[in-house]
């Protein structure tokens, strides 16, 4: 059984990591954190049964205990709850899935008391690579990418030797506002900005990919994860999503990872890792899928 911790188990990324735990029986949930979101942290550990909820506001963290006071789960609040929920003692493996830098301090504390970390926080690397990377390394922990891309480019790698990279190739949908002119732009609204043509996330993100700082964060992001120099990075746009990501190898081969745009994958796949599951959904259809451009 692999024991799981969830910061930020009410959003994009978090509920979609419940979804996967909840068709995988050898995984568990032992702890959940949110921001404010009550309601439906009470229906999760209804039905997850954690030991640890961390909950970031005082008032909230004191309404969820009255309403869970039937049941055996401790209730903290603020960074030192979210502290206590990564080192937490039962689990095994943390899923960063918060939104911003307030990430950093938590995936600190769960690398140093040795947590493997599935990490979907991108913001946490952009700004603390050069912390994190070396703490994981010295003290044995796995980071293991959630971002699809990210996660593309690491399932490339599988059984590769990372010295013969010669480039990554991260793909970009766009966003909803690719081909736009300047003067279309001026009249776009925040509706429109949260339309992605392809994804359904969370609403940081979602405006981050409608103006690309998305794909910016990811290029740090894959900087620090892989190890490779800034050079050897390269944005492709790729309009289906169909491509997750691809490696060109020194030799000039190039390893791509494809399918459906659905998160649950690499959220699996770094839940499960290195094992490959059945993962219920739509499929890639090459009958349907008429083509596969770039830009
Ligand atoms: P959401 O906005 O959907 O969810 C954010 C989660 O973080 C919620 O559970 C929220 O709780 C919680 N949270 C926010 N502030 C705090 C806090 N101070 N303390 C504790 N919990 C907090 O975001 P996403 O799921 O979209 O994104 C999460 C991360 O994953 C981001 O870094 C994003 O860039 C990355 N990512 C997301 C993808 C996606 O498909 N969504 C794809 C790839 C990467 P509450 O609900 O109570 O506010």
């Amino acid at each position: 059984m692999k024991k799981v911790a969830v910061l930020g188990s009410t959003g994009s990324i978090g509920t979609q990591t419940l979804d996967v735990i909840r068709a995988n029986d050898d995984l568990e949930v032992v702890g959940l954190a949110a921001g404010s979101n009550v309601e439906m942290l009470e229906k999760q550990i209804r039905e997850f049964h954690p030991r640890l909820v961390a909950v970031w506001k005082e008032e909230a963290a004191r309404d969820l205990a009255v309403r869970v006071q039937d049941l055996d789960v401790k209730i903290v609040s603020q960074m030192g709850g979210l502290i206590e929920l990564a080192r937490m003692e039962e689990s095994d493996i943390l899923v960063t899935a918060i939104v911003g830098m307030i990430g950093i301090r938590p995936t600190m504390e769960a690398i140093l008391a040795g947590k493997d970390i599935a990490l979907a926080n991108k913001e946490t690397l952009v700004t603390a690579g050069h912390l994190i990377m070396p703490l994981a390394k010295q003290f044995g922990v796995q980071i293991l990418p959630v971002d699809s891309e990210h996660s593309a480019i690491f399932q490339a790698l599988h059984g590769e030797k990372r010295e013969q990279i010669h480039k990554l190739l991260i793909t970009a949908s766009g966003g909803p506002f690719r081909g736009k002119k300047t003067a279309d732009l001026e009249k776009v609204t925040l509706e429109d900005t949260l339309k992605h043509p392809n994804w359904v996330m969370g609403q940081k993100i979602t405006v981050d990919s409608a103006t690309l700082v998305n794909k910016g964060l990811e290029v740090m992001e894959a900087r620090w994860l892989f190890d490779v120099d800034l050079d050897h990075i390269q944005v492709v746009v790729q309009p289906q999503s169909i491509i997750h990501s691809m490696v060109e190898f020194e030799d000039g081969a190039v390893m791509a990872q494809l399918g459906t745009p659905d998160m649950r994958l690499p959220i699996q796949y770094a839940l499960c890792y290195p094992d490959r599951r059945f993962l219920k959904g739509d499929r890639l259809d090459f009958h349907m899928l008429k083509q596969i451009t770039f830009e």
